[in-house]
């Protein structure tokens, strides 16, 4: 059989579809690390973190922010079934901003152990805003 030159990606999460394109190559967050996935992958599923993917399609690479899924990895396609997740010119970089002062503010009060507080749920609510801004970021430098 002859070996697929590009990868259908569907990029979804429970609301939304982010991403339903033909592509040349992307990149995934997994739990055990990053991803690198060209046409022709042998089949996988990988559980992903928080993090950033991209996307190459031709000359031009798009970035996208993913909090936790799954991927299932096929030689011609791979989807993404992510918990929560935005393409990075969907990203709000104030919301971002504003979520990362919450959330070190929390961390710094739970520091001083002034406030009985979830400190993974704060830890994670930095990680998302620090990782929005990341995307965002890299994004604008492709430019
Ligand atoms: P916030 O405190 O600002 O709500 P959060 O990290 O707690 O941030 P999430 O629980 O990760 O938010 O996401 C809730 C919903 O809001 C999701 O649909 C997500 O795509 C969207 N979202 C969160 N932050 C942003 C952002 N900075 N830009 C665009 N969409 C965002």
């Amino acid at each position: 059989m002859a070996i697929p030159t590009t990868l259908r990606l569907e990029f979804v999460t429970p609301e939304r579809s982010i991403v339903h394109d033909e592509v040349d190559e992307l990149q995934l967050p997994g739990e055990e690390g990053f991803l690198g996935v060209l046409p022709g992958h042998t089949p996988l599923l990988v559980a992903l973190k928080v993090g950033e993917m991209w996307y190459r399609k031709g000359t031009e690479t798009f970035h996208g922010f993913v909090g936790f899924g799954f991927a299932e990895i096929l030689p011609s396609s791979v989807t993404i079934l992510a918990r929560i997740a935005e393409k990075a010119d969907d990203i709000d970089l104030e919301r971002a901003e504003a979520a990362k002062r919450r959330a070190e503010d929390l961390l710094a009060e739970a520091a001083k152990g002034s406030v009985d507080m979830d400190f993974e749920r704060a830890r994670l609510a930095l990680l998302r805003a620090i990782t929005r801004l990341q995307v965002s970021q890299h994004a604008r430098m492709r430019r």
